[in-house]
């Protein structure tokens, strides 16, 4: 009799499951729109010139070791991966209200905010956008918050932004209640507020006096400039909000398996800073200790190189505009193979993914029928998309939806 006996099963991760499925599939046109990274014109994975660049100097120097790094991770890293978001200009910056925490990608700065919420500040409630990245309640509730709750953000019916439900949710939200907002290029829908929505929504998060945790997965995804795509978290800071900031450079360094993020941190008070850095720093010791060294050491050699900087900006160019064209050049197929509905939603939409407006049906059948494997949602990735399979994905959602 095992001690493991009353374990259960737990469900599969449907993007990881899509993966497993799509590898073990041998039909000859098989296509991936299922996870988030990005692919070259050949449907390649693509290690940007840059860092590869970065790499080759970082191993040849030897003054490099292998101790540990501080709790807090490497301040080379930080600091510039703060002012790549918040901008030179940022007030908070100048008065040095600001801090970054190097953290396991992405969702490890989610982990480490909401951690420090709940144990610090004793938050509980969570919100985040209906639909949202599938991870977001997993790991509110293993932190231990307790309400988990959605706000309106697609509606259906006009394919585009429900800013009338969003701004009536957060009405209603209690005080100090998290709320999880994607500062750009949202996932899956690929649509995000506009500027004078942006303004509604920081006005009420001031006064139901609600936290605001911005998940940042994709500066630079959407428009292919790295300023532009920081619009939102900016807006917020020029308002005097404090919040975190959630920075993978997973999507924009093509850095995935790396696991390297920073949570930025914007506080009023600067002399409150040691205390936050004391109390984060109790929580990941106690998690994880401090974190690994080779990703974050490689963004600080390119963040603080002003030729390399730029090189990087043009490589996230390079693949912005890639997914740009590919929207193009799905939507001409679709019009042109006569899909039935309007599919301008496509090009309206930014960053990586588009919500395409099939049902689960549909999005099963594309997977079992013709081997394109996307998410239940109807969430494509136009990553996985090439000039050569992308008549090919038409013709099938022509075939699903007639
Ligand atoms: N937030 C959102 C909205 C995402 O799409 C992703 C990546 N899929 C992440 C966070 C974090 O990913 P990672 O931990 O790989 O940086």
């Amino acid at each position: 009799m095992s001690k493991f006996n009353s374990v259960s099963l737990g469900p599969p991760i449907e993007v990881f499951e899509l993966n497993r499925a799509y590898n073990e599939d041998t039909f000859k046109n098989k296509v991936n729109l299922g996870v988030g990274a990005y692919r070259t014109e050949n449907g390649e994975p693509w290690v940007l010139p840059v860092v590869r660049q970065a790499e080759k100097a970082l191993a040849n120097d030897e003054s490099l070791n292998k101790e540990y790094l501080p709790v807090l991770g490497l301040e080379a890293f930080t600091k510039a991966a703060s002012l790549l978001l918040l901008g030179a200009n940022s007030s908070a910056i100048k008065e040095n209200r600001v801090f970054g925490i190097q953290s396991l990608s992405g969702t490890g700065c989610l982990k480490i905010g909401a951690e420090f919420l709940h144990s610090q500040l004793g938050c509980s409630v969570v919100y985040y956008p209906k639909p949202t990245w599938e991870n977001h309640k997993l790991l509110f509730r293993n932190t231990g918050y307790t309400e988990l709750r959605e706000y309106r953000y697609w509606s259906d019916k006009n394919r585009g932004l429900d800013i009338k439900g969003f701004l009536e949710d957060l009405n209603q939200a209690p005080e100090n209640a998290v709320i999880i907002l994607h500062a750009v290029a949202h996932n899956p829908t690929g649509c995000d507020p506009t500027e004078e929505e942006w303004a509604q929504i920081a006005d009420v998060m001031e006064a139901r006096k609600l936290f605001c945790f911005f998940d940042c997965a994709y500066q630079g995804f959407s428009s292919g400039d790295i300023d532009k795509d920081a619009k939102a978290v900016r807006y917020f800071e020029s308002r005097g909000f404090e919040m975190f900031i959630a920075q993978s450079f997973a999507k924009n360094f093509g850095l995935y398996n790396e696991r390297v993020g920073n949570l930025t941190v914007v506080v009023k008070d600067n002399a409150l800073i040691p205390h936050l850095k004391s109390q984060f720093t109790l929580n990941i010791r106690g998690m994880y200790s401090n974190p690994p060294s080779h990703g974050a050491r490689i963004i600080a050699y390119i963040l603080n190189n002003v030729d390399l900087c730029e090189q990087w900006k043009n490589n996230v160019k390079t693949m912005a505009d890639r997914l740009i064209q590919m929207r193009k050049e799905l939507r001409g197929a679709l019009e042109r193979l006569r899909a039935p509905g309007n599919w301008e939603h496509i090009t309206n939409q930014i960053g990586m993914f588009s919500y395409t407006g099939l049902d689960e049906a549909q999005s099963e059948y594309m997977v079992k029928k013709h081997h394109i494997y996307m998410l239940k949602s109807g969430r494509m990735s136009m990553a996985g998309l090439t000039s050569k399979n992308v008549e090919y994905v038409a013709s099938a959602v022509v075939d699903t939806l007639t």
